[in-house]
């Protein structure tokens, strides 16, 4: 059940706004109204931008960064179970998997305020050529300007947190757009900031609209990045639109699994059984396609059907619940037309395939699936997976590289030889070996390739994306 719903207005300029308009939000399971969100347009994100860019004419320095960083992941670690009921009522998420989302923006904190106590350039060896004899010359990181923030509904607070973060880290003021379907995760993480001790103006949250908000963030010249996460259809476009300015790409995956047979295949089975439902298979990297060693393909479905079936699809606020609802009944008729297209095409149903009597997707796997079908080729986003036999790890390579998405893929072996020809040939941005390729540490150098995205994120590497690079030269 949702807890009560709550009322929640924009920050601006330090100041909680409302704006004579509400977005209502509701529980993706129940229909009910979860909370009411004052809802901006273009003058508010107008207001925004100027108070970013205010904002950033009295630069924080780096030690009180730090220290409101620290605080906001004191703060976040004893709000836990609170943001944690808020991700599941908004977002349908089940609760265990919501506080582990909670657990983790600690982290996701904790690291950039570590940077921000770090971040620093280099000495530049200027006597290395005759050129440079007689000179001294360094490079500070500076911080790039107002950073638009634009987050997806699947991970509400630690995306946001991935965004928010690393920009104050670096010293950058943020005009934040949460998901329409999401926002009182991400006006929590504002109210921790404030709470913290982040002066006005340093984080604005806007919901509304999204090409309204999205229009001024790409035509206002003093916001200089936007970190985007989100579809690709939307991300790609976005990039095109603002050519001036950098635009950061976390976007969709396809995501494959090879399972060799010299593997721990029970091992394979189990961790990919969970990783391929998680929040209903609504991650980026959450498993999509399971190739398999032929000789060991029985072996795998064997302790892999057994774990899907047991999995425990219901009410998200319940402790017990493993997979919960899709975000909308849009997302659930897409993907039982991509289930029936692929059964047209020949796919066998090995488990799922239908709704459950409360109308809640069950986990579901097909079999006999050609690489040409939308559930091999195209993001699912639902809880729905393929397994497929191979017979050369060449093949496995193929299947595994024939997306036109690029973002984290696993390998299950007991060869490091395999391993590491897996770590050469998966176009990805990230090769998991012996873990499922949904794992993710929030430290990690996190990003796709091809049209998954063209950056990485942790908050070491989104500070640097969102700080430039001073050469000073000094003649003696
Ligand atoms: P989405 O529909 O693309 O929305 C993402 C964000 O973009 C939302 O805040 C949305 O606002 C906003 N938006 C939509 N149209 C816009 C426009 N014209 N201008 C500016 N902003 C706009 O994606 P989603 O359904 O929320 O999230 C699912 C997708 O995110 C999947 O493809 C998933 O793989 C990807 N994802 C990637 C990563 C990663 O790190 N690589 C992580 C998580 C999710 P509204 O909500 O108001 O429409």
């Amino acid at each position: 059940m949702a807890v009560t719903a709550r009322e929640r207005k924009l920050l601006l300029d330090g100041e909680w706004v409302e704006t004579g308009e509400w977005h209502e939000v509701r529980s993706p399971y129940s229909g009910d109204v979860v909370g009411r969100v004052a809802r901006a347009g273009a003058s508010e994100t107008q207001r925004a931008v100027d108070a970013a860019a205010r904002a950033m004419s009295e630069p924080l320095p780096a030690y009180a960064r730090a220290e409101i960083l620290a605080r906001t992941a004191d703060l976040v670690a004893e709000r836990q179970e609170e943001i944690a009921r808020t991700i599941c009522d908004e977002a349908g998420k089940p609760i265990k998997t919501a506080r582990v989302e909670a657990e983790r923006a600690v982290s996701t904190f904790q690291a950039a305020a570590a940077e921000a106590r770090t971040l620093a350039g280099d000495v530049v060896p200027m006597d290395a050529s005759p050129a440079g004899v007689g000179k001294v010359a360094y490079t500070a990181r500076v911080p790039i300007g107002v950073v638009g923030a634009i987050s997806p509904f699947n991970f509400p607070f630690n995306l946001v947190a991935h965004k928010v973060a690393p920009a104050l880290a670096a010293g950058c003021a943020v005009v934040l757009k949460p998901a329409s379907q999401t926002p009182l995760s991400a006006l929590m993480l504002a109210e921790l900031e404030a709470e913290a001790g982040l002066p006005p103006g340093w984080l604005n949250v806007l919901v509304g609209r999204a090409s309204e908000i999205g229009d001024v963030l790409v035509a206002d010249e003093r916001v200089r990045l936007i970190s985007f996460t989100g579809s690709a259809e939307v991300g790609w476009k976005l990039r095109e639109r603002a050519a001036r300015k950098k635009v950061l790409l976390e976007l969709g995956n396809a995501t494959p699994v090879i399972v060799e047979a010299d593997a721990d295949v029970g091992d394979a089975a189990a961790k990919t059984a969970a990783h391929a439902f998680a929040f209903a298979g609504q991650s980026c990297i959450s498993v999509q396609r399971i190739y398999v060693a032929r000789s060991a393909h029985d072996e795998f479905l064997a302790g892999f059907l057994p774990r899907v079936e047991a999995l425990q699809v219901g009410d998200p606020a319940d402790d017990a619940t493993d997979v919960g609802p899709v975000i909308d009944e849009d997302a659930k008729e897409r993907i039982l037309d991509w289930i029936e297209e692929a059964k047209a095409q020949g796919a066998a149903v090995l488990a799922g395939g239908e709704p459950n009597e409360e109308g809640l997707l069950r986990p579901t796997v097909l079999g006999d699936v050609t690489p040409e079908m939308k559930v091999s080729c195209l993001e699912v986003f639902g809880p729905l997976c393929t397994v497929s036999p191979y017979d050369s790890l060449e093949e496995a390579f193929e299947l595994a590289n024939g997306t036109e998405y690029g973002l984290q893929a696993g390998i299950f072996t007991g060869s490091v030889k395999t391993a590491m020809a897996a770590g050469s040939a998966l176009e990805f941005g990230g090769v998991l070996v012996n873990e499922a390729p949904t794992f993710r540490a929030d430290q990690m150098p996190y990003g796709g390739v091809k049209a998954s995205g063209n950056t990485k994120e942790g908050p070491r590497y989104s500070v640097r994306e969102m700080t430039e690079e001073r050469l000073v030269v000094i003649a003696r």
